[in-house]
């Protein structure tokens, strides 16, 4: 299953439009609202985690564009939770970048963070959700609350996800 984190900036005209249904509805996707920042006849922010097939989530995205919304993909970070991890290697055999290897005759599950490139494909296969998916906040998340609210511009902390 393809996963991917994505901020969406809708406008005032699309803001009470049920286009996150319709992501369901029209191209079978499960989404997961981290944060949002909504409401009626205003300019509105929403950070969304979306996960399905690559493709209805390209076509997804491709009709929230068509609808006037914004979207943006966020950095993601892959990380191994080691206490977890029972090196039973079958995340090797997604991962193209080598990140991700078997060390012989050890046969040890070895991860480079250096060489990952965070498609998370490994994250889905590994049994116990020892791969995780985070926000890379050294990228500068730019979720910002809109302006035309009358409130002075704030940036907003990012949420841990897990
Ligand atoms: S996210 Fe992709 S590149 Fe990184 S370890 Fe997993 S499969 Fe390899
Ligand atoms: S699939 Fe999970 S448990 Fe198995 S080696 Fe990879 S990270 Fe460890």
């Amino acid at each position: 299953m393809y996963k991917r984190m994505y901020l969406l900036r809708f406008t005032k005209d699309n803001i009470d439009q049920p286009l996150i249904c319709d992501l369901v509805k029209k191209y079978n996707l499960d989404f997961n609202i981290l944060r949002a920042d909504i409401f009626m006849q205003q300019d509105g922010v929403m950070m969304l985690e979306l996960a399905g097939p690559k493709k209805n989530v390209h076509a997804g995205l491709k009709y929230l564009k068509k609808n006037e919304v914004k979207v943006e993909t966020l950095a993601t970070l892959i990380s191994r939770d080691d206490e977890k991890c029972f090196q039973c290697g079958a995340c090797t055999g997604r991962c193209s970048t080598g990140a991700l290897s078997i060390k012989r005759p050890e046969m040890a599950v070895i991860f480079d963070p250096e060489k990952c490139t965070a498609c998370g494909l490994c994250v889905p296969v590994c049994p116990v959700q020892a791969m995780r998916i985070s926000l890379d906040k050294s990228v500068g998340l730019d979720y910002q609350r809109v302006e035309d609210r009358g409130q002075a511009k704030e940036e907003v902390a990012v949420p841990e996800i897990n």
